[in-house]
């Protein structure tokens, strides 16, 4: 394959590709965010932090040669894949978008209560005392007037930026989980209730077991709307087919 492979990434499936695209060897960036103090890096080059929207990122497109980009951030990263098909549209480098599939199709092993907004899902949380918050760092301002007064366990990789009432206890943790170490968290807790955005994955998925077995309710955000029009597959295998096709 010529030219370069630019993957946006920040997730396990990005750093998959990344390795897969290596071990042939081709040319693969990875790009990254930047908001975590310790990311997880993919083999291969990387590079960190903004383009500076859908125009920088068109430009850095053009000035790296880039022969394809692959879409691997996040399920909630709704604006950087946005900007992604605008920019290779402006440019006219193909763009794939890998995004694994949520936690909706499993069946429900506890009561799942299906929100659209973090703010919903702060509202459903409000109605239990002993919340257990999964839903990252960015977005928990949401949550901080509802749950003013909830004993809340609010489990997050880097500190908060915004100040969390006295109630809540942050702890600082990064998957993947396994179902009993999540069970005793729950336990240790007494949760009444579990809060996450549907990511999807294995590295985080042992916390829906958890609350299944011990009769705990998921309060459950759903993802972003998809970009309409880009190609989309749900496996790293797929993806890869996608740009060694090329
Ligand atoms: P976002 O809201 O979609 O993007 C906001 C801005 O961050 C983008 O406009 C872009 O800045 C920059 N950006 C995002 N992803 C980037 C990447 N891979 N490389 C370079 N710049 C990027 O994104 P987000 O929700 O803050 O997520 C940021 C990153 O964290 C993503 O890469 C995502 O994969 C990862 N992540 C997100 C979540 C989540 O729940 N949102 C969870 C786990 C991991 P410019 O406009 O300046 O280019």
């Amino acid at each position: 394959m010529s030219g370069t492979v630019l993957i946006l990434g920040g997730t396990g499936e990005a750093r998959d590709l990344a390795a897969a695209l290596v071990a042939r060897g081709d040319r693969v960036v990875s790009s990254l965010a930047g908001r975590v103090a310790r990311p997880r890096l993919p083999v291969g080059d990387v590079r960190i932090g903004g383009f500076g929207g859908v125009d920088g990122l068109a430009a850095w497109l053009r000035a790296h040669a880039v022969s394809a980009v692959v879409d691997a951030t996040h399920p909630f990263a709704a604006v950087i894949s946005g900007n992604a098909a605008l920019a290779c549209a402006q440019v006219d480098v193909p763009l794939v978008r890998l995004e694994r599939p949520g936690w909706g199709g499993e069946p429900a092993a506890a009561d799942w209560i299906w929100v659209d907004s973090s703010e919903a899902a702060a509202a459903a949380a409000a109605d239990f005392e002993r919340p257990f918050l999964t839903v990252g760092r960015q977005g928990l301002d949401s949550y901080v007037e509802p749950l003013r007064d909830a004993a809340a366990l609010v489990r997050v990789v880097d500190p908060p930026e915004i100040a969390v009432p006295p109630s809540w206890t942050v702890v600082l943790a990064r998957g993947p989980y396994t179902l009993a170490a999540e069970v005793q968290v729950l336990r240790t807790h007494s949760s009444d209730v579990l809060v996450t955005k549907d990511s999807g994955g294995a590295m985080t998925r042992a916390k829906l077991d958890a609350a299944g077995e011990l009769g705990v309710p998921i309060v459950v955000v759903r993802r972003p709307a998809a970009v309409r029009g880009t190609r989309t597959v749900s496996t790293v295998a797929e993806a890869l087919d996608c740009v060694v096709d090329r």
